[in-house]
């Protein structure tokens, strides 16, 4: 190990390299709390793809394991360090290398922060789609290895439907270019969608070619407050089955909006079971038509009252009552936000089970996410050193993973395998395709190095 970190310094004296054990120590985890991951070696931040490249072949040739890293927000382990591995964190290599008005795309490096370039193409008047939760702080090379959803992925799509082409540092030191700035373009097989959502374990992803729309319309908002979370389940599947596409169809039940409303003080109706927020970004009146009938189904399904907001500014406050969600989670103690997924029409099913698996096994649960697709972050909270309800919780996240399979959903619909659901990834794809997965791993990365232990 010594002799690959003197190499390193070596052949790439420019690049920061840390290997102090407090500094190492600080990339260990990412959010995922539940998971107990190693220590890295070392922690290299290269700035350009020649050091990626270097690194591989040094990492190759030395047969040491990397593990790719952007900002560390992942909730599965994913960039979670690997004992005696090094890890590479692409943060300095944070560009806009351009932006293209005439094909309608960016070419960025993977270290740029989500916000910064969704802010960077709207000075231009223009549209990056992609927003998790954590668009202020995740990067775009992070949204490429886990294939980020988030809020508006029930009009636009999630992270892969925004990627046109990728340039990959192979575990090798090759470089290639799955792609390019063509709309259509099928020649061979599709490396980028291989790429995007792979979690570091085939290549680096160290460019991206991105999609960009024309800038919409200011988004319409509105909350709709349940007294059942069955019947917000139920009016969310009746717009989804009527065909609105609302650009956000997001849920927050009981415990969510009092955690939020404990944290902010925001006035929201704590009796309610659940809240949805639904927005619009239609062209002029039809934002407004959108929303009527989004309003209609609510009432149709119970709830009792309505708010719209009546400008912007009071818009922003409605939809930040839905990102502080987690974070006020959090205030309760250990939170670990969990990703399950179901068809659409089932999300009424799924918020039962939730419901019904959290009070089985005694945990303390609240849950929100992306209703419009289908996909829930139960998020359970426990004292932390409460080695028995931890046990409890993941009790109920195994029964809540089977309950998802069972419907035909997925154990994640946003998040990622990673390190924490690898034992569920043959139960819900089956032992087949997951040997297919096996096999193009093997044929990338035959020696078991990159971000060895995550997905597979
Ligand atoms: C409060 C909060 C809200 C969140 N909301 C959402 C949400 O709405 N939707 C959602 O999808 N996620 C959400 N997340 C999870 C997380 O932010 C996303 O998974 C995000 O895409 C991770 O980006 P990152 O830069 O932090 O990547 P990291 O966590 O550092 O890495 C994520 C994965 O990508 C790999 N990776 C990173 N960079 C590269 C690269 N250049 N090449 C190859 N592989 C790479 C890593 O190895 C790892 O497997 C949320 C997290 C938090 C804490």
């Amino acid at each position: 190990m010594t002799d690959f970190l003197d190499d390193l310094r070596q052949r790439l004296p420019a690049m920061r390299l840390l290997t102090d054990e407090g500094d190492r120590e600080s990339y260990r985890r990412d959010e995922t709390v539940h998971f107990e991951p190693g220590l890295p070696l070392a922690v290299a931040l290269p700035s350009s793809t020649d050091e990626v490249a270097e690194i591989m072949r040094l990492a190759t040739s030395h047969r040491v394991p990397v593990v790719p890293r952007g900002a560390g927000s992942g909730l599965s382990g994913g960039s979670a360090g690997v004992e005696g591995a090094l890890t590479i964190v692409l943060t300095r290599m944070n560009a806009i290398l351009e932006i293209d008005h005439g094909n309608l795309v960016a070419v960025v490096q993977p270290g740029v922060i989500n916000a910064d370039l969704k802010t960077a193409v709207a000075q231009e008047g223009l549209f990056y789609a992609p927003d998790p939760a954590s668009y202020e702080f995740c990067t775009i090379g992070g949204n490429i290895g886990t294939n980020a959803g988030g809020l508006c992925c029930v009009k636009y799509g999630v992270t892969r439907d925004a990627i046109l082409s990728l340039e990959v540092v192979l575990v090798d030191g090759r470089v290639i270019r799955t792609g390019g700035r063509n709309v259509k373009d099928v020649a061979g097989y599709s490396l980028t969608h291989l790429f995007v959502g792979s979690q570091g374990t085939l290549g680096i992803v160290t460019e991206a070619t991105v999609r960009l729309r024309p800038a919409p319309p200011p988004k319409r908002t509105m909350l709709a407050f349940f007294p059942t979370l069955e019947s917000a389940g139920r009016a969310v599947a009746a717009m989804t089955a009527a065909g609105l596409e609302p650009c956000t169809l997001e849920l927050m039940d009981r415990t969510v909006i009092g955690a939020v409303d404990d944290w902010h003080a925001l006035g929201l109706d704590r009796s309610a079971a659940a809240l949805l927020l639904i927005e619009s970004d239609r062209p002029g009146s039809a934002a407004g038509d959108e929303l009527a009938a989004g309003e209609a189904a609510c009432t149709d399904w119970g709830a009792t009252s309505v708010v719209r907001a009546t400008d912007p500014t009071e818009a922003d406050w409605l939809r930040q009552v839905r990102r502080l969600a987690f974070r006020a989670m959090e205030r309760f103690g250990v939170a670990r936000m969990e990703d399950v997924g179901a068809p659409r029409s089932l999300l009424p099913e799924l918020l039962s089970a939730i419901q019904r698996i959290a009070a089985a096994h005694e945990v303390r649960c609240g849950t929100f996410g992306h209703a419009g697709d289908g996909n829930l972050h139960p998020t359970f909270v426990w004292d932390r050193g409460d080695a028995e309800a931890e046990e409890r919780v993941q009790a109920a996240c195994e029964e809540l993973y089977r309950a998802a399979i069972a419907m035909g959903g997925t154990v994640t619909g946003e998040h990622g395998i990673g390190a924490a659901r690898r034992d569920f990834l043959e139960l819900q794809r089956g032992a087949d395709a997951v040997a297919v997965m096996r096999s193009i791993k093997t044929a990338l990365d035959p020696l078991n190095i990159l971000n060895p232990g995550k997905v597979l």
